[in-house]
């Protein structure tokens, strides 16, 4: 091309995911809000935290909401109220966020990881069965990239074995299963409002969602000092685990507009995958007859995903992977003695996914640019 030669702009890049700041009406009710809070100066617990966790608790259809500091506390306090400590076990699916893990360890449990099954990435009730110990106290169904995991077998099997279920549902908020949200099944649900999730805060947060009121009760103790209901009245050695009130006050902002976004999430997503129908790539499997998809990640598969996504940042498309390292690999969890090719689903997965941009305010040129990167790899 001779200098000089006009040529189109560069298309912009597409991003993975885009927050708040994308969207000015929603960044000046936030603002709104954290200025109120602030004039306020109430940020411990008290009634911004109170009534989201109202909220939260009637969005879930569930009888109470905890707001915890956290989703990796909100799974750690959960276990620990339902009594999880050394020598017991609770079961975690190797293909998760190391948190999932973490939270049993956190109680001296420990965690018992398991494959997937392949298609649908998640545990299941038949991968589950053959791990049950008699020390096995819990089972943690993760909900992962959005995707409900098939829960009915898997709450008949704990019910036999008189083993708690506590779902993961980080990456899952406003799923649901059969006809009701994903956490109102199980013992509890735990759900964490890091900035990228699909409920997200503005730092770190996180609840936990159960009808079992003792239970909440406990959580409410374990989150600030073990205080019961009595003013400085320690029940049990715990610590500082609370939801911060400019947290939960922005979060009531965003849960009105939670099933907006989903919305838009999901109807990207079959936009997505109606455009990649010819590409190469693995697609998303769809949800169970009695499940629900909320894609928080539209994660595809590759044999050649490292080479996809070196092909993409080439096209300015930013991707991410989720995760390049399945928990039972991780150095932290050497100790349980798992090694290359015990968990193969898991590993599998580790090298082949890959997450694409997906997020609510994506635009209908950006989800084209993603999928002809995607297409034209290889060719
Ligand atoms: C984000 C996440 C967690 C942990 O939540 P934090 O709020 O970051 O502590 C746990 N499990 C899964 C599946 C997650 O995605």
């Amino acid at each position: 091309m001779t200098a000089g030669a006009s040529t189109a702009p560069p298309a912009a890049a597409v991003p993975f995911t885009v927050l708040d700041a994308g969207d000015p009406e929603l960044m000046a009710e936030l603002m709104t809000t954290v200025e109120r809070v602030a004039l306020d100066s109430a940020f411990t617990l008290g009634a911004e935290v109170e009534r989201f966790e109202r909220e939260f608790a009637a969005y879930c259809g569930t009888g109470t909401a905890v707001g915890v500091s956290s989703g990796t506390s909100a799974l750690a306090l959960t276990l620990t109220a339902l009594g999880l400590g050394p020598g017991d076990e609770a079961i975690v699916p190797a293909n998760s966020f190391v948190a999932t893990a973490e939270a049993v360890s956190a109680t001296g449990a420990t965690p018992r990881l398991v494959d997937v099954d392949e298609e649908t990435e998640l545990l299941t009730a038949e991968l589950c069965e053959p791990a049950i110990r008699p020390r096995t106290r819990c089972v943690i169904p993760v909900h992962l990239r959005g995707r409900t995991v098939e829960l009915d077998p898997l709450l008949a099997l704990c019910r036999e074995r008189g083993v708690a279920v506590v779902s993961d549902a980080c990456q899952a908020h406003g799923a649901r299963y059969r006809d009701r949200p994903v956490g109102s099944y199980g013992d509890a649900a735990c759900f964490s409002f890091y900035p990228t999730k699909n409920l997200g805060a503005w730092g770190d947060g996180g609840a936990v969602v159960t009808d079992d009121e003792w239970l909440a009760e406990r959580v409410r103790s374990l989150r600030s000092h073990g205080e019961g209901r009595r003013r400085n009245r320690h029940e049990t050695v715990a610590g500082t685990d609370r939801l911060h009130a400019l947290q939960a006050a922005i979060l009531s902002v965003k849960l009105r507009r939670l099933d907006d976004c989903t919305a838009r999430r999901r109807s990207a997503a079959a936009e997505l995958r109606a455009a990649l129908a010819e590409s190469a790539v693995g697609l998303p499997a769809a949800p169970d007859t009695h499940g629900d998809h909320v894609f928080h990640l539209f994660s595809v598969r590759s044999r050649a995903r490292d080479a996809l996504r070196d092909h993409l940042a080439g096209e300015r498309v930013a991707t991410a992977v989720h995760y390049p390292t399945p928990i039972h690999l991780q150095p932290a969890y050497r100790a349980l003695g798992l090694g290359p090719g015990s968990l193969p689903a898991s590993e599998r997965l580790a090298r082949e996914s890959l997450s694409l941009p997906l997020f609510p305010t994506i635009s209908a040129a950006q989800i084209e640019r993603v999928a002809t990167a995607v297409s034209s790899f290889g060719r």
